[in-house]
């Protein structure tokens, strides 16, 4: 019997829908499954009993609070799809609106996170989940496949004063990969789950942080990891670059 899916958003950009939906395995993934409420593509407006619910984007109003506890009662399993259901995501920085993960509200099964999710990170969970498997994520951080990472020894204390890298942080000549942390850029890979690939690293992007934190002790790795550099007074009162992705689950 195929499963049955909700697949749904609240506050979001629907950049995690539309990953989801230009995935190669997306129609072998519909052929596998039932739609019940996509309302993205399908004009359905029950939410009817079914198997797996996927939520994209976070809560910022307080009417998808009734209607995200309306899906958990209906569904077997839940799953926050990308970091804003997740972890309140970039939303969260807004001065004027809340925006906390979805877990704050109901019981989740599981996340893929990412900001949107990587395609072979959403791929090969979504094909996980056809199979009635679990979620894997990977509990490493980005530094323990990140092409910089040979370089990654740096000195106590070391000056961190840019956010951007210059043009000639990103020349990385073949045998000199040298890690952003190291020519004073910050950059939050220690700190983050890895499953990426790399991507913003490849692109000469230091990481940012859209994965999310692997542990739930995220404030004091967050404080623990700040503490080993010396960050100039400019980038310490820009919270938005601690706090990008994640802020609803730090204390303050
Ligand atoms: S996690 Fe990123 S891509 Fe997904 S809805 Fe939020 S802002 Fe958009
Ligand atoms: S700190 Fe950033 S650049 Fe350095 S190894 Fe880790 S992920 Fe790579």
């Amino acid at each position: 019997m195929k499963l049955k899916l909700i697949i749904t958003s609240l506050s979001s950009c629907s950049g995690c829908i539309s990953t989801l939906l230009t995935l190669d395995i997306f129609p072998q993934f519909f052929e596998r499954t039932e739609i019940e409420y996509f309302p993205f593509i399908s004009d359905n407006i029950e939410i009817y009993d079914c198997d797996i619910a996927l939520i994209e984007g976070s809560v910022t109003e307080q009417t998808q609070i009734k209607y995200l506890k309306e899906i958990r009662k209906n569904t077997k399993k839940l799953y926050a799809l990308g970091t804003c259901s997740a972890f309140g995501g970039i939303v969260s920085l807004s001065t004027k609106k809340f925006s906390q993960p979805i877990s704050d509200f109901v019981e989740i099964d599981g996340m893929i996170p990412g900001c949107p999710p990587p395609s072979i990170l959403l791929g090969n969970n979504m094909i996980r989940l056809i199979e009635n498997k679990n979620i894997i994520l990977d509990e490493k951080n980005m530094c323990s496949t990140c092409p910089l990472r040979y370089s990654l020894k740096i000195p106590t204390l070391s000056q961190v004063e840019r956010l951007m890298p210059k043009n000639s942080d990103i020349d990385f000549p073949e045998g000199n990969l040298i890690c952003f942390l190291k020519k004073g850029v910050l950059c939050m890979g220690p700190i983050t789950r890895n499953g990426c690939e790399s991507i913003c690293i490849n692109q000469g992007i230091p990481c940012e942080g859209c994965m999310g934190p692997i542990s739930k002790e995220f404030t004091s790795n967050l404080v623990n990891f700040l503490s080993l550099f010396n960050i100039n007074e400019e980038l310490r009162t820009y919270e938005g670059i601690f706090y990008r992705f994640s802020k609803p689950k730090l204390k303050r």
